[in-house]
């Protein structure tokens, strides 16, 4: 186990987790100038075989998991995306989600949709190309744009976009984002920087909710942005118009969403990471690779005892969160 002194084991949190984001791989093929500092940081070199993910998702199933979500990395990288997709849809979750880049969902999505992904989010900063390339160095939007139409053909219950906003990059995009994902049923989310990796090098640059809310008020309805039961820390706001179009707004940085917090991440080598933002964790491929889910179950309940208390930790605003990589972590 490795812990750092501020996460100290202790009893476990009341509630076990609910909701586990699996990083099916730390690879990537895009460098996200929030993320990562080029496409040569280094990857791990032990990562989980297909069998070890089955044995760690009916582990994680045994001891209350009810919700996942795949990430990474990125996730259409794992040559083997779909059979996992296909092992956790016959658990009978309530939720089956995947986060991605979408450069390879033209070839996916349809055989992830059959295989039992219910909902798919894909993260796209900007309608501009040349702002794609430079903001992704050298990502190619017409390839994304194509990975989402294919999501649309497919018929998932719910796409999102997930849009970080960089200040002096793409924070006078956001009406368009709007706009563009509004006329194809795509619920849009703005994401403020966390301090998070290369992140915390744009403090500078983070654009907050309530900014982004004043620049969105025409489209938007006021009062209090309202969060989803059981789907993580974005609130939203309703269309003006009243059709129920929403935006959603994540606000890592200028407040905090801890308290509460029911998620468990699983590193691409196993490792059960209780916090997005610290590198703490408690390592379990081994016991993946033995085949055995009461032993991961068991392994889930000590990891879930390094859960940050929510009360007065502070998430992606703690100075550890500089050193965490979003990428390797599964953000
Ligand atoms: N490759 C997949 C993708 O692009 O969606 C999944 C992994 S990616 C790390 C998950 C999400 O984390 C993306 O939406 C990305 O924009 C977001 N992200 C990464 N670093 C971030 C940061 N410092 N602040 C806010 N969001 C960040």
């Amino acid at each position: 186990m490795v812990a750092l002194p501020v996460l100290q084991p202790r009893p476990a949190p009341a509630t076990p987790p609910r909701s586990v984001r699996l990083s099916l791989t730390d690879r990537c093929d895009l460098a996200c100038v929030y993320c990562r500092p080029d496409k040569r940081d280094g990857y791990l070199e032990d990562r989980l075989e297909i069998d070890a993910w089955k044995t760690m998702a009916e582990g994680l199933v045994r001891a209350g998991v009810r919700r996942v979500r795949l990430t990474g990395g990125e996730p259409l990288l794992h040559p083997a995306v779909v059979e996992v997709v296909a092992f956790l849809g016959a658990l009978g979750l309530d939720d089956l989600a995947l986060t991605t880049n979408a450069t390879r969902l033209a070839r996916h999505a349809r055989a992830l949709r059959d295989a039992g992904l219910m909902r798919i989010n894909v993260s796209l900063d900007t309608l501009d190309p040349a702002r794609f390339r430079r903001m992704t160095r050298g990502g190619r939007l017409d390839v994304v744009l194509r990975g989402v139409d294919a999501a649309l053909a497919a018929g998932f219950d719910e796409i999102k976009l997930n849009a970080v906003v960089v200040r002096g990059e793409n924070d006078g995009e956001l009406e368009d984002i709007v706009r563009w994902s509004w006329e194809r049923g795509i619920v849009p989310r703005f994401l403020e920087v966390m301090h998070i990796g290369e992140g915390a090098k744009l403090k500078d640059r983070v654009v907050r909710a309530s900014e982004m809310r004043a620049r969105l008020a025409h489209l938007l309805h006021g009062g209090e942005a309202l969060a989803e039961a059981d789907r993580g820390p974005a609130k939203y706001l309703f269309a003006r118009r009243g059709d129920g179009r929403k935006v959603g707004f994540i606000t890592g940085t200028s407040d905090t969403y801890c308290k509460g917090c029911d998620r468990l991440r699983v590193a691409a080598d196993g490792t059960l990471r209780p916090c997005l933002a610290t590198n703490d964790g408690l390592a379990a491929g081994h016991i993946a690779r033995r085949g055995d889910p009461a032993k991961i179950a068991g392994a889930v309940d000590d990891a879930w005892r390094l859960k940050p208390d929510g009360d007065v930790w502070k998430g992606c605003t703690e100075p550890d969160a500089a050193s965490v990589s979003m990428r390797g972590i599964g953000g």
